[in-house]
């Protein structure tokens, strides 16, 4: 396997060299040149194994220019019990007989991203190692939450790397703030961006497209690349627990052999559906992928209708990791079903960037909507489902697990469709506290957020997430602000390089 750009306009890669460049220099996003397939019989005789066999089974498919070895020893320490307590790294909660919640927050920061932000970090020191490059990296992040502080603690005291976060300055909750300004490590920087995440996902693409700033950084021994979900590093560890969690339903008689599910899955950049896609690709049997998304319904709309239109209000709401109109990873999923046509993809892309819309051709959306459906929850009904699943179940769900937990609800109520479905649990509800105890109340919470954590913790009697304990005692390590057009300047002077 090799790796090619969606637009068409690179050189065949091998995996390392992906992920130390994190983006296509000249835009659009690294892809395997085709997914493998799996045997029934191949898939099957791993269903005993454990999380850690199976992430280097599947990596290995991925990971071209990698040794077995060097695969089998990054993830035995990524995946260990410091950094996922829980054995099974990503434990399924059964609400009833179809409804099958797959926790994915474990890792230490309480949300998804560091199932890949734990193992990212030894790929890309072994892929820069590969490559024989004696440069510094330097790591752009533009996060609109969770991604930034998943990545910080993946990347801080890593030797020979720096990592610089932007985040929306007022786009973030307290929280997520705080976790990430109180961040430890000689060779971490977080940055408050005065704008949205779009702003600040739009700023770190344009710095890898600016040429004269990148030979500036060479010059002064610096190399850029990226933790988002541009990087396939960050993408293929993902694939993993699709499979584990398909293996996990088989253990508890949930489903049989070969029976399709369904996997709901909050979505924002399209990172983790996709990921799932790619299980669907290798050959896990899948029935239909229920794209949830909140307010910012730019995807559930185009699912419905081929349109993806970003010329509308950008909304902030209680499941901020998700509040994005430009979601990246939707060009890969859109060279993968168009068959890998580069041309559609770029007439597609400069009709987004010139006009903030671009609409699919017929047959590619009956081809999507085979597979996908779109839908979107209002705040209300995310509430509404946060308190319904804790007076059901006595189990607390975050807000963005509220999102899918409330679109699959929806999307079984039009189609009848009962196939045993996994939602994806993105985050562990504290991470969220205000916003989970104001669904659970139906009031409106002025206290500060270490008060709420603990006022959650003695209603519910539910373990605090071990990530989330004391952050509130932490000193705010990082303090730095700017507006989105000073981002080259800002790494600039985090760098410290000369001629500002
Ligand atoms: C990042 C994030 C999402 C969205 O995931 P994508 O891969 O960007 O679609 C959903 N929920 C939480 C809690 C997140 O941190």
């Amino acid at each position: 396997m090799k790796y090619i750009s969606t637009r068409g306009n690179y050189k065949l890669l091998n995996a390392s060299e992906v992920i130390k460049l994190g983006m296509v220099p000249e835009g659009g996003l690294f892809v395997p040149d085709s997914i493998p397939e799996l045997s029934e019989n191949e898939m099957f005789s791993k269903i005993n194994d454990d999380y850690q066999k199976i992430a280097s089974w599947i990596l290995s498919y991925f990971l071209n220019d990698f040794t077995k070895d060097e695969i089998k020893k990054a993830v035995k320490k990524a995946y260990n019990k410091n950094n996922f307590p829980d054995e099974l790294i990503t434990p399924i909660v059964s609400f009833d007989k179809e409804t099958h919640l797959m926790e994915l927050w474990h890792g230490p920061t309480a949300a998804f991203k560091d199932i890949a932000l734990q193992l990212m970090p030894y790929l890309l020191k072994l892929s820069v190692k590969k490559n024989q490059d004696n440069k510094e990296i330097v790591i752009l992040v533009a996060t609109s939450g969770d991604t930034g502080k998943a990545a910080l603690e993946g990347f801080k005291d890593v030797e020979g790397i720096k990592i610089i976060v932007f985040y929306p300055e007022k786009g973030v909750s307290q929280v997520q703030k705080d976790q990430m300004l109180t961040t430890a490590g000689n060779n971490t920087e977080v940055i408050g961006v005065k704008g949205n995440f779009d702003d600040c996902q739009n700023a770190v693409k344009e710095v890898f497209r600016d040429k004269k700033l990148k030979n500036l950084l060479s010059k002064n021994g610096y190399k850029l690349s990226s933790a988002n979900s541009i990087n396939w590093g960050r993408l293929v560890p993902q694939i993993v627990y699709y499979f584990t969690g398909y293996f996990h339903l088989l253990h508890a008689n949930k489903i049989n052999e070969g029976e399709k599910i369904n996997i709901t899955v909050p979505t924002g950049n399209f990172g983790n559906i996709l990921a799932g896609y790619y299980a669907y690709k290798m050959g896990l049997p899948v029935n239909k992928f229920i794209c949830a998304t909140n307010e910012n319904k730019v995807l559930a709309d185009f699912l419905k209708t081929g349109k993806y239109n970003i010329n509308r209000e950008f909304k902030k709401t209680i499941s901020p990791s998700m509040d994005i109109l430009i979601s990246s990873n939707l060009e890969r999923f859109l060279f993968e079903v168009t068959g890998h046509n580069s041309k559609k993809i770029n007439k597609w892309y400069k009709n987004l960037k010139e006009k903030e819309v671009f609409r699919i051709d017929s047959n590619t959306l009956a081809e999507i909507q085979n597979l996908f459906v779109g839908k979107s929850a209002s705040e209300k009904e995310v509430r509404n489902s946060i308190k319904d699943v804790y007076n059901s179940y006595g189990y607390l769900i975050d807000p963005h697990t509220g999102v899918g937990y409330s679109c699959l609800k929806a999307y079984k109520k039009e189609s009848f469709d009962y196939t045993p479905t996994i939602i994806d649990s993105t985050a562990n509800p504290y991470k969220f506290s205000k916003s989970v105890l104001e669904a659970i109340e139906g009031r409106e919470v002025e206290e500060d957020y270490s008060q709420v954590i603990k006022k959650l913790n003695k209603l519910t009697g539910i373990e605090i997430h071990r990530g989330l304990e004391d952050i509130y005692n932490k000193k705010l390590k990082h303090k730095r602000k700017c507006e989105v057009k000073e981002v080259p300047l800002q790494i600039k002077e985090v760098l410290e390089i000369g001629g500002i």
